[in-house]
């Protein structure tokens, strides 16, 4: 069974809004996506238990991306096909949908694994995005995934439970956090993982068109960037044993009560 697994480098630590792109400033140390982790995890475990088959990064981002790819295949991917052109930054969720679309298309993957979201921009859709290009069926939120006789079975966690899924493969699947503990790479991980295959792939050698990626291929546009307004008029109470009647008070006060 074929996996693809998409990924993507986020920036380490908080992230900051460049004035004068209007886009999320990706300029310093940069890591795997943690969630990403948790959907690299679940592609091992189901490519161990049919006993073959092949687990395959997918990414679109900066040439530096190669490096959060490398984490991942140090934890056990095969190998890793990395998108990456100049024309394709500014690219929102519709450009970016459409790119990987077209990378996964090549793929021809049985399963696609994507983690729920991106810790930089945190959208959580980019799989159901994909999913309607590839016109795949897709579950997200997946808890638990079986693979048997041509299709997966997933359990979806939800707000009251769980649902189960059937698929038919093939099927892309959003994990959930709560998954897998994803493993850490060994040290033999660590030094294999260099010689693992690291394809990069332009816009062009995906046969992108160039109005359909970067700022011309997005839909998105950013006015502007604005501070929270200031906080109006506040009261703080403490609490001396006696702030139920001090709270009553201001309501009656500002007459709420
Ligand atoms: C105006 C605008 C400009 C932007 N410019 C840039 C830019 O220059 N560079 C940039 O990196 N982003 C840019 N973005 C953000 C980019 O559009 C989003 O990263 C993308 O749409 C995915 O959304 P998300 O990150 O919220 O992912 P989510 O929907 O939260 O991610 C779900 C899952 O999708 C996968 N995934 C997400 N992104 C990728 C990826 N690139 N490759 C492989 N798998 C992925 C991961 O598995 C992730 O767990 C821009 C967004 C806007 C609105």
């Amino acid at each position: 069974m074929k996996i693809a697994v998409c990924v993507k480098q986020v920036p380490e630590g908080n992230s900051r809004i460049d004035p004068e792109t209007k886009r999320l400033d990706r300029s310093g140390e940069g890591a795997l996506n943690a969630f990403d982790a948790n959907a690299v995890e679940e592609a091992l475990r189901l490519k161990d238990a049919t006993g073959e088959g092949e687990v395959v990064l997918v990414s679109m981002g900066p040439p530096k991306a190669q490096d959060a790819l490398r984490k991942a295949l140090a934890m056990g991917a095969d190998r890793a096909v990395l998108v990456t052109d100049e024309a394709a930054a500014g690219s929102d969720l519709v450009a970016t949908s459409y790119t990987l679309a077209k990378a996964l298309e090549r793929e021809g993957a049985d399963v696609i694994l994507f983690g729920q979201q991106a810790g930089d921009s945190d959208g959580a859709v980019l799989w159901a995005a994909v999913a309607d290009r590839l016109r795949l069926p897709v579950v997200s939120q997946a808890a638990e995934i079986t693979q048997a006789d041509g299709k997966l079975t997933v359990k979806r966690q939800t707000e009251f439970g769980y649902d189960v899924i059937e698929a038919p493969l093939p099927a892309v699947v959003a994990v959930s956090d709560a998954i897998n503990e994803p493993r850490y790479p060994s040290l033999k991980g660590i030094m294999g993982a260099k010689s693992k295959a690291q394809a990069t792939l332009s816009l062009s050698d995906l046969g992108v068109e160039g109005d359909r990626a970067g700022e011309q291929g997005s839909r998105t546009e950013v006015y502007g960037l604005n501070d929270p307004p200031a906080r109006s008029e506040s009261k703080k109470i403490e609490d001396n044993g006696n702030a139920a009647q001090a709270i009553l008070d201001f309501l009656a006060e500002k007459r709420l009560v």
